[in-house]
């Protein structure tokens, strides 16, 4: 009997089975359809602190995940890079450059004293080296460092590394019921067109936007979070950028746009994105919109309209959010836990959360989890674990 069952092979799931391993105990990850087939291959791809959610008064959160993007960049270099981030601020952006002085002041702070920690206001004489960006209007262009990465092969890598200290994946196997047992959960799924059934201490619910759907199938005390699915695409473009990324405001709504060079599988094409959409259906259909296409098509047109603009491929993810009225842009993004009783948990669902974050929410995962764990000898600390790159 494993000591824990996690449902979904995303970051999240991955991420607790790596902790879950080091720290001594036995894991089991069940995965649909493919490591990293939902939202974490289909995120921006940004390791970051997240500047904008200063604007919101996020601290903490930008805190944690500056201090998570330092150990990605160490345990993980030939997956996760540092990169020159751009704002160019023209007549018409929302934020003046004072605000964006004293915002990238803060997020140097927040990282410490180190070379990412820097930013500073590009001269006028290398606006043209900066990929046939727009140069009407532009006031400034300030640059500051933040990190990027393949996603897919980021999750893969975690996987590996968990595997590698003993966790077990059943792939494809899909999650179809679970119900209370003398000692924990009793878990049944679909492996090879078997039913199969095993008996954990914890199961944790990391399905991702399919989080209330596998809770539905879990008879628990847990009262499921109310939650809002909001779809986010990205477009392909065949273009290859050489400074880094920009980061833009849509000219209709001055949402955050990234212009990103592709890296690892992406590698050569430039992506743009992203949107928000509410999404209303099985998270399995999500697809970009003609509408999504347009919107930031147009923005690329408008910001660099020297780059190819036909779309060559385009994809969609969507983002977990607690339901709330107002703008998705506005809304927390720190990653909530649900369980059914916190002194001795049978059941943890996870929702929301960054890609950047997932090693500090799967500890704390672990943290509530151990509550009702036996004892066990840890085998290594995930602040200290390579990542490096595996085959698909
Ligand atoms: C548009 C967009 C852009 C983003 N950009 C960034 C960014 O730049 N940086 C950043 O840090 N974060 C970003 N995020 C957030 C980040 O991508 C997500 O928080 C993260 O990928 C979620 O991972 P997850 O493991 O929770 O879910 P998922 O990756 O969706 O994994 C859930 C898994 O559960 C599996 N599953 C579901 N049901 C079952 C079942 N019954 N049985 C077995 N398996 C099941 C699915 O197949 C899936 O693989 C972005 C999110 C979006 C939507």
């Amino acid at each position: 009997m494993p000591d824990l069952i996690v449902i979904g092979g995303g970051i999240h799931g991955v991420g607790v089975a790596q902790a879950a391993a080091a720290a001594g105990y036995s894991v089991l990850v069940l995965e649909q359809t493919a490591v990293a087939h939902g939202t974490s291959s289909r995120s921006s791809k940004l390791i970051h602190g997240g500047l904008r959610y200063l604007e919101t008064g996020q601290f903490a959160l930008v805190r944690k995940t500056l201090r998570e993007r330092s150990l990605l960049l160490r345990n993980a270099p030939e997956l996760v890079k540092l990169t020159p981030f751009h704002i160019p601020v023209y007549r018409e952006t929302r934020r003046r450059p004072w605000q964006i002085r004293a915002g990238l002041s803060l997020y140097g702070l927040l990282t410490g004293l180190r070379r990412d920690a820097l930013h500073r206001k590009i001269p006028r004489s290398r606006w043209g080296q900066l990929d046939g960006l727009e140069t009407r209007h532009l006031q400034a262009v300030y640059q500051y460092w933040d990190a990027q990465t393949d996603d897919a092969a980021l999750t893969r890598a975690v996987m590996h590394s968990a595997r590698q200290l003993g966790a077990e994946l059943a792939c494809p196997a899909q999650f179809v019921s679970a119900t209370p047992s003398t000692r924990g959960m009793s878990a049944a799924w679909e492996q090879d067109g078997k039913s199969v059934e095993q008996t954990c201490r914890v199961l944790i619910n990391a399905a991702g936007p399919w989080v209330n759907m596998v809770n539905r199938r879990i008879d628990s005390q847990a009262r499921p979070l109310a939650i809002d699915l909001v779809q986010g695409a990205h477009i392909v473009i065949d273009a290859r950028l050489t400074q880094g990324i920009y980061y833009t405001e849509a000219v209709s709504d001055r949402r955050a746009i990234f212009t990103i060079p592709g890296f690892g599988h992406w590698h050569g094409k430039t992506l743009v994105g992203t949107t928000e959409t509410l999404y209303r259906g099985d998270p399995e259909q999500v697809q970009p919109l003609a509408a999504e296409i347009n919107y930031l098509q147009s923005n690329l047109r408008h910001y660099f309209p020297q780059l190819p603009h036909r779309v060559e491929d385009a994809f969609a993810g969507l983002r977990v959010l607690p339901q709330q009225t107002g703008s998705a842009f506005k809304r927390p993004r720190d990653t909530i836990l649900v369980s059914d009783d916190n002194n001795q948990p049978r059941h943890i669902s996870i929702y929301g959360g960054k890609l950047t974050s997932y090693r500090a929410e799967a500890q704390r995962v672990m943290r509530l989890a151990k509550h009702n764990l036996p004892d066990r000898r840890p085998r290594a600390d995930t602040r200290f674990l390579p990542l490096p790159p595996v085959d698909n």
